[in-house]
């Protein structure tokens, strides 16, 4: 499957879930009310801010952020055009014993489909990336075909053309983040942190703003990136 590879001591796992609850917890405790469950059909500008409409609600805000990375709604067409929303899927098997070494670093690889593994408790093997995920294992693993999935589930990602996240004011004058092409865990951290710096007014780093800006998300149609996720 690989060529080579790099051991790399600086990188870490964490548990997402955990991650996004703890984020959450941090904010309510320096009071921002969160509402699961409210879609927001619309975005528009106001004298001062803009108005946020969704269905039974409307709301007033000095400054908007689109976050919705792989799920950008219909309305804000400009961002939608410019990133790709491709599934992303985990596998968990059941646990197993002798078929794999005991020990096995997690492996993230560079291909266009994105791979990643590791080995968990009992044995189990995590297994993520593009689906389908169970063809993959059995070229990878081909000694866990007889292992059951015990755990899978699945949501969308963005890709962006350059393969880059990207974020600033869109179009209708809101700003968003998107595009973080598989690695949105510390990327949407890192850019939630930039907005909210900009928001308040700090000069964003010149090669930063020029690189992840939104005039660096041209399209390009006929990139190797688009025919590897044609
Ligand atoms: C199966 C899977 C495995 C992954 N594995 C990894 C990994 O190993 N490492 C890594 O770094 N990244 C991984 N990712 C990618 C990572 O989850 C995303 O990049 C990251 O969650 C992006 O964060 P976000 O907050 O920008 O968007 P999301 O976490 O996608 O959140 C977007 C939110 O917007 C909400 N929303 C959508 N439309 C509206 C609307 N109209 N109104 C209001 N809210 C709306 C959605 O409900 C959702 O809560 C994985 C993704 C998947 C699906």
């Amino acid at each position: 499957m690989y060529l080579g590879g790099i051991y790399d001591i600086a990188c870490y796992q964490v548990h997402p879930l955990k991650f996004v609850q703890g984020l959450a917890k941090a904010a309510e405790r320096r009071g921002t009310q969160i509402f699961c469950f409210s879609p927001v059909t619309a975005i528009d500008r106001e004298r001062t801010g803009y108005q946020v409409r969704g269905s039974g609600f409307v709301s007033h805000a000095n400054e908007v952020i689109l976050a919705t990375n792989g799920y950008v709604p219909s309305f804000a067409h400009w961002v939608r055009s410019q990133l790709w929303s491709v599934a992303s899927r985990v596998v968990v098997t059941a646990p197993q014993t002798g078929l794999l070494p005991e020990k096995m670093p997690t492996v993230s690889d560079s291909s266009t489909e994105y791979h990643y593994f590791r080995l968990m408790e009992h044995g189990r093997l995590l297994f993520g990336g593009r689906p389908p995920i169970l063809p993959k294992i059995a070229r990878m693993f081909p000694q866990m075909v007889q292992v059951p999935t015990e755990f899978e589930w699945e949501g969308r990602v963005a890709i962006s053309w350059d393969g880059l996240p990207h974020f600033g004011r869109a179009p209708g004058g809101y700003w968003f983040a998107a595009g973080y092409t598989g690695h949105g865990i510390v990327l949407s951290t890192a850019l939630g942190q930039l907005i909210a710096e900009a928001i308040s007014g700090k000069p964003l780093e010149k090669s930063l703003a020029n690189t992840l800006g939104p005039s660096n998300m041209k399209r390009r149609p006929f990139s190797r990136r688009w025919r590897a996720f044609r």
